[in-house]
């Protein structure tokens, strides 16, 4: 694609530009790349809701379901200013490829409210989700839609979300996953993503034979799925030298004492100000010298003009969409090796597909077992990516989406959607 072109596409072109590519290598007929171009649905509502200082507030957010060949719409919430119908779509779309590439039995879907919720009480933020939910109760259920935390939302807003549905249509644990675990969540959801993300980086330094300790690993974002990141990779013994968020960044070459961080951000709210490292820009973490690179926090952050600069030699997608085509396109020319999102942080859809399957069976799993079980899920998707990417000489995001848009495919034939 021309540089010029892929500079700007829209969210949703830059995920489709990959699923055009995956249909060209695997001869997809064209009915249904057709079906795939577009969501099946999309609701798009008015949420008003009276804030704290008395005046009324109008959100707008979205549930997109993308495809449901496979199964039950699933997909994360997410909160955020810049959280649009495009960028809603993008990540319903990408949500259909990492539940088919994972083999679970579900369809793609996502939602969002433009708000920021760091300048919103708690609240503020539970009558906000209950009128998002009021108002797209009818395309959710246990067997049609299930929702869970993304960017800007927690185990609390799900546990919000269920009690809203629930009073719509009597208690239904099932609607969301992602919940505490006093309302039905599961053991090891909360850092399901983070390990999955830690499973693919041990993975992958497997392949290279390079021991963990000799790996330096700078991550944006220290959220979620970051922070678990950090953790869990720590544990593994791999070094973490950089780590940003939004309010700052910080560096330490000889590695980041992650347990004295969690203390510092429990009190200080951010990575920020840290004293066991130096403070660097935000910019800088994506530039750091390192081994692995993790973007972990927004989509869209390697671009066309700043992909040059990553040092690392393997980007690991903690974040949705972290690199655009164009920034991708830099990547490969330069020999970086890039583990797609739909690969590395699928921990989180993966022990969400557990939990909905206790809900549905009132029956709870042991952490053990909910580790065991995503370890080896996680170990099965990386080695199958990884062959079929040697078989066909494709890098890894176009052999997961060459695998990914198959399996929809094939879901879409054998139920006579075409
Ligand atoms: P989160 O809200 O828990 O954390 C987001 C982090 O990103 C925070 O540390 C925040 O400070 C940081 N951040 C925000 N804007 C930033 C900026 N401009 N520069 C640097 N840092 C910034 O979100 P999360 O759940 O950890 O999700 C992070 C990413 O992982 C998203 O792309 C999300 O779609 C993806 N993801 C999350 C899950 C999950 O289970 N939570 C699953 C799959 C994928």
């Amino acid at each position: 694609m021309p540089a010029e072109v892929a500079a700007i596409l829209s969210p949703s072109e830059s995920v489709l530009s990959s699923v055009y590519d995956a249909a060209q290598r695997i001869h997809l007929e064209a009915d249904i790349l057709e079906l795939l171009k577009t969501p099946w649905r999309e609701i798009r509502a008015q949420l008003p809701v009276r804030m704290d200082h008395g005046k009324l507030q109008i959100f707008e957010g979205y549930r997109v379901q993308h495809n449901g060949a496979r199964g039950p719409y699933k997909g994360g919430l997410r909160y955020h200013p810049k959280a649009d119908i495009d960028e809603v779509r993008a990540l319903a779309m990408l949500m259909t490829y990492k539940c088919a590439l994972m083999d679970l039995p579900f369809g793609g879907a996502k939602g969002g409210i433009m708000c920021d919720p760091t300048r919103m009480s708690m609240t503020e933020l539970n009558r906000l989700t209950r009128t998002y939910t009021q108002h797209i109760h009818m395309v959710l259920g246990i067997a049609r839609d299930i929702a869970a935390p993304d960017m800007g939302t927690n185990a609390q807003t799900m546990a919000w979300m269920m009690d809203a549905y629930g009073q719509l249509h009597g208690h239904t644990p099932g609607i969301v996953t992602g919940k505490p675990v006093e309302l039905g969540g599961s053991y090891g959801r909360e850092q399901a993503t983070g390990r999955g993300v830690a499973i693919c980086m041990r993975e992958y330094a497997q392949r290279e034979g390079v021991p963990p300790a000799d790996i330096r690993v700078a991550v944006q974002g220290y959220g979620n799925v970051g922070s678990w990141t950090c953790r869990l990779a720590g544990q593994m013994g791999f070094k973490i030298v950089a780590i940003g968020d939004v309010k700052g960044a910080i560096a330490n070459p000889a590695g980041i004492d992650i347990a004295a961080l969690d203390k510092w951000v429990a009190l200080a709210g951010s990575v920020a100000g840290f004293e066991g490292a130096e403070p660097i820009t935000n910019e800088a973490v994506l530039a750091y010298d390192c081994d692995y690179l993790v973007p972990a926090a927004l989509g869209e952050v390697i671009t066309g003009e700043n992909a040059g600069a990553v040092r690392a030699r393997v980007l690991v997608e903690g974040a949705n969409h972290p690199v655009t085509p164009s920034g991708d396109e830099v990547l490969a020319a330069r020999k970086v090796v890039a583990l797609p999102d739909v690969l590395v942080n699928a921990g989180g859809v993966t022990v969400s597909y557990f939990e909905w399957t206790q809900n549905v069976q009132q029956f709870r799993w042991p952490l053990e077992r909910v580790n065991d079980e995503l370890e080896a899920r996680m170990v099965a998707a990386f080695n199958g990516l990884m062959a079929r990417a040697a078989l066909d000489g494709t890098r890894p995001r176009q052999a997961a989406f060459d695998m990914g848009v198959e399996r929809v495919a094939q879901a879409i034939r054998l139920r006579g959607f075409v």
